[in-house]
């Protein structure tokens, strides 16, 4: 076999973080290759905030995704624990920080299909197999793949999911951790108008999440205990229509769940190190957060943003050491931050003990009443705080 040339870039991992960090990268003019089957069909739905919009817009994806995105104007925080100690209800308008909407949600499927339509067109190499061995080199890393042949690249970006094969080559360690939930999720179309609003009622097991498609849909994102999710997975659909309005409290009037379903396990991670010979890790690859706020994937598309940008700073060796520790200190508050915010609200709503519980009534009465504390964590939900001050 011939030697394979050196890209600029090889993605490793063809999921919707992967599939962003590669076509930023093809289109700031470096020469990529993208490894990886198709992802998986998946009817999840994702909340994407206005930054990542943004940058979607700029890559001309957001333009063939908009029709299937519903605008998420207003948020409705309901404390339905039913302890002793109850935070009140909070609703939040994006209004009032100047913003048309929060984030706008739209099907995985949608997204995927139009980052891969967007990529075709740059005609970037693409190889839909595995990665089954890494080797990081000095000067490069060379990738095999499944079916034998090889691709070597400066900087290989490793968006390969929560298990990757690329951050083990690269010898960075994980704080890993599990939580006792799983979460339940489903599409479904309601006789009420959702107005726009995303309601979260905070239940002991955690979060029931109701989230806005266009017309009279919305996605369920349920955090339940693994047999409470089981038992959702098992119910017939009319079962499951009145179960859901159990728990919505009707507020979306009659239920018809669509057919997909379908259960994750929590837990979280964060990588030690996000960049690391040659590899700079994004998406599930570097975090895992718990489905609540809707910030794994918005990460994940800052990560690609990131990655993207520094790698064509440095276009003459994107995988070069003063490369890695920009990315790495790039990514390393972002992450931080919001994995321990996710954590501490989740510990928050599972432990029955009232210190707990007395903070998480009195944070949330806080940011209901003190107006520049609530603009502030609006603006910090969105990734927008450093931007608009
Ligand atoms: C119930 C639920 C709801 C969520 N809702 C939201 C939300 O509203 N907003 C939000 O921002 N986030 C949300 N998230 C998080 C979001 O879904 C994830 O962050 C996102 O899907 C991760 O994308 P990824 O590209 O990093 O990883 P993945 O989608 O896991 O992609 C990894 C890819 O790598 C490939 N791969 C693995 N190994 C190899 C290899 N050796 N060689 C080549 N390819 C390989 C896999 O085939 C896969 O295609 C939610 C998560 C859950 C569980």
């Amino acid at each position: 076999m011939p030697k394979p040339d050196i890209f600029d870039i090889a993605v490793v991992g063809a999921g919707p973080a992967g599939l962003t960090a590669a076509l930023l990268a093809a289109q700031s003019g470096l020469r990529v290759a993208l490894l990886g089957p198709t992802a998986r069909q998946d009817f999840r739905t994702s909340a994407l905030m206005t930054g990542n919009v943004d940058v979607l817009g700029d890559a001309g994806v957001w333009e063939r995704c908009a029709a299937a995105a519903a605008p998420l104007e207003h948020l409705r925080i309901v404390d339905d624990t039913g302890r002793l100690l109850r935070a009140p209800e909070a609703l939040f308008d994006a209004e009032e920080i100047g913003q048309a909407a929060f984030a706008w949600n739209l099907p995985n499927s949608v997204l995927v299909s139009a980052l891969e339509q967007a990529l075709r067109e740059t005609g970037m190499v693409r190889f839909e197999t595995s990665v089954a061995a890494v080797e990081l080199q000095e000067a490069k890393a060379v990738l095999s793949l499944e079916d034998d042949r090889s691709v070597e690249a400066r900087l290989a970006i490793a968006s390969d999911g929560r298990r990757s094969l690329l951050r083990q080559a690269a010898g960075i360690a994980t704080r890993e951790w599990s939580y006792p939930q799983t979460a339940f999720v489903t599409n479904f179309s309601h006789s009420t108008p959702h107005g726009n609003t995303s309601t979260e009622f905070h239940r002991p097991t955690g979060p029931f999440t109701l989230v806005p498609l266009p017309g009279n849909r919305s996605a369920l994102v349920s955090v339940e205990t693994s047999e409470g999710a089981a038992a959702l997975m098992a119910m017939s659909e009319t079962e499951l229509a009145r179960a859901i309005e159990r728990s919505s409290h009707r507020i979306l009037g009659e239920i018809r769940p669509e057919s997909g379903r379908g259960q994750f396990p929590l837990g979280g991670l964060v990588a030690h190190q996000f960049a690391r010979r040659r590899v700079m890790l994004v998406g599930e690859a570097a975090h895992v957060v718990p489905p609540i706020g809707a910030q794994g994937l918005n990460l994940g598309l800052r990560d690609a943003a990131a990655a993207a940008a520094i790698a064509s700073q440095y276009s003459d060796d994107p995988g070069c050491d003063a490369a890695m520790t920009a990315f790495d200190s790039a990514r390393r508050s972002d992450v931080g931050a919001r994995s321990t915010m996710i954590d501490l609200l989740n510990r928050s709503l599972l432990s029955p003990l009232l210190p707990a519980q007395i903070a998480r009534s009195l944070g949330l009465a806080a940011l209901r009443d003190i107006g520049p504390l609530r603009r502030l964590f609006m603006r910090q939900g969105m990734g927008t705080a450093r931007r608009t001050g």
